[in-house]
């Protein structure tokens, strides 16, 4: 298996780790949206967030909420953001499940998603759908 985050968890190629213990690691994001990009990626291989073990999911959550304070204070943002790219279309382009914390700056420029409406009942289908299928 060619994953380029396994290579980077078995230490076979270099990064900027900010965080390590025996179920996740956190490294900053070579390509960041604002500095302190960071990454946090559960050891264990898995393809997308809902392939992956709750535990796993959970033990990166864990990370998130230990780790983040230390990222926004040292970076001075003033918010941040939580991003999980699930699939091509969502722009994932590493098969292996993780989590982006992105800091946020007041004047940063990026702008939010732009927003859609449902048609008349639309919502209530959707739901609907949706609820019969879980
Ligand atoms: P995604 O688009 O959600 O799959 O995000 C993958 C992220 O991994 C991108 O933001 C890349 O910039 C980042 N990335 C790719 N290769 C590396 C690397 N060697 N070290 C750190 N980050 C990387
Ligand atoms: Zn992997």
């Amino acid at each position: 298996m060619d994953c380029i985050f396994c290579k980077i968890i078995s230490k076979k190629i270099p990064s900027d780790i900010v965080y390590e213990d025996d179920n996740t690691i956190a490294f900053l994001d070579i390509s960041p949206v604002n500095k302190g990009h960071t990454l946090i990626v559960p050891k264990k291989h898995s393809e997308n967030l809902i392939a992956s073990e709750e535990k796993d999911i959970h033990e990166s959550l864990n990370v998130i909420k230990k780790i983040t304070p230390a990222i926004i204070k040292t970076v001075k943002a003033d918010g941040w953001n939580l991003g999980v790219n699930n699939g091509p279309a969502a722009g994932q382009i590493v098969k292996h499940t993780h989590f982006h914390i992105i800091p946020r700056f007041s004047n940063d420029g990026l702008k939010h998603w732009h927003k859609k409406s449902y048609a008349e009942a639309e919502s209530k289908q959707i739901a609907e759908a949706i609820r019969k299928e879980i």
